[in-house]
């Protein structure tokens, strides 16, 4: 009976999964100027939020700084893919900093928006939530105009000046469902509430939830790669939950995951969040495999082949450099 059961150990490893297209160029940022302007280079919040990345960028001669007056005068800064608000680069400007802007490019685009609304003097209510980076600085950009509406019993707090001039907008990584629980909360109080002109929540996080939605209710546990701080990482799990799996727990490194969580179990799902590179979703495997569980199906449900740019000022100095 042993030998059965260890036969049937099965891992469902979710694609898309990992890095997008903003972490990659974000990363790719910092890895660029530490070649081209050589250590130290100063980087405002962490580039992406994952525990990983940002330390081996640290050994590279990456230092993570909270704000721009951390900042030797005349350094370089790069801003993390989250994204600032307007009076950031305003500071950096005063402190003679040469700042690099990674904002992941689907950030820029809901800053965009927000200013866009703003000067057409709608009432502008952003979804997402408080204190996350992103949301900060999104609301940077009009902050008179901007209300933040964290989860469906923000709706309810919400109040405008013109029920007929709304308009929402969100943060790039939420849960899809959610948002939608959101908006229809707002509706009934704002019918009039126009949505965005394009979708906020990015490509990347959608993807991510629709598949791990399709194993989910297949799976005994759901592990997710991913730190805790970052946002599309935790909904992963909320999601899995939400789609049926029986458990579900985010761990940074294969190392954390615990021996009971597996106890009983035949079939584990894999995921990761947009800031995590793969060689930790492949030690993950390798510590499941070590259980018995070596019998690995990729699920995937679409294909990934958005890639941005580098930021422009930093493409300029590599070009003179060359
Ligand atoms: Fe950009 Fe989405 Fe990746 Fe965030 S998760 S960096 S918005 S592509």
């Amino acid at each position: 009976a042993q030998a059965t059961s260890e036969t049937r150990k099965r891992v469902l490893l979710a694609k898309p999964r990992g890095y997008c297209a903003g972490v990659d160029r974000a990363v790719q940022t910092v890895e660029e100027a530490l070649k081209l302007y050589g250590a130290p280079i100063y980087v405002r919040k962490q580039i992406v939020h994952n525990k990983h990345v940002v330390s081996t960028l640290e050994r590279q001669g990456a230092i993570f700084v909270e704000e721009n007056e951390e900042v030797p005068e005349g350094s370089i800064v790069i801003f993390s893919a989250h994204g600032v608000a307007p009076e950031v680069y305003e500071q950096a400007r005063e402190r003679s900093l040469k700042a690099i802007d990674a904002t992941c490019p689907l950030v820029t685009k809901v800053h965009h928006e927000a200013r866009r609304f703003a000067a057409e003097d709608y009432d502008i209510l952003l979804i997402g939530h408080e204190g996350h980076e992103e949301v900060i600085g999104t609301a940077g950009e009009a902050p008179a105009h901007i209300q933040l509406v964290d989860g469906p019993e923000g709706a309810d707090k919400v109040t405008v000046r013109d029920p007929a001039k709304v308009v929402w907008l969100s943060q790039t990584t939420l849960s899809v469902d959610e948002t939608m629980e959101t908006v229809a909360r707002l509706k009934q109080r704002l019918p009039l509430l126009q949505s965005p002109p394009s979708d906020d929540i990015c490509y990347a996080t959608q993807n991510r939830q629709h598949v791990v939605k399709e194993i989910a209710a297949e799976c005994d546990v759901v592990i997710v790669v991913g730190s805790r701080n970052s946002s599309n990482s935790v909904r992963l799990v909320e999601v899995a939950l939400d789609a049926g799996a029986r458990a579900g727990h985010l761990v940074d490194y294969a190392h954390e995951i615990d021996d009971a969580w597996l106890a009983g179990a035949t079939t584990v799902g894999v995921t990761s969040g947009a800031s995590v590179p793969d060689e930790l979703v492949m030690q993950v495997l390798d510590h499941l495999a070590a259980r018995g569980f070596t019998d690995v199906a990729e699920v995937t449900t679409a294909d990934e082949r958005l890639t941005f740019s580098l930021p422009q000022e930093l493409k300029r100095d590599m070009k003179a450099a060359a």
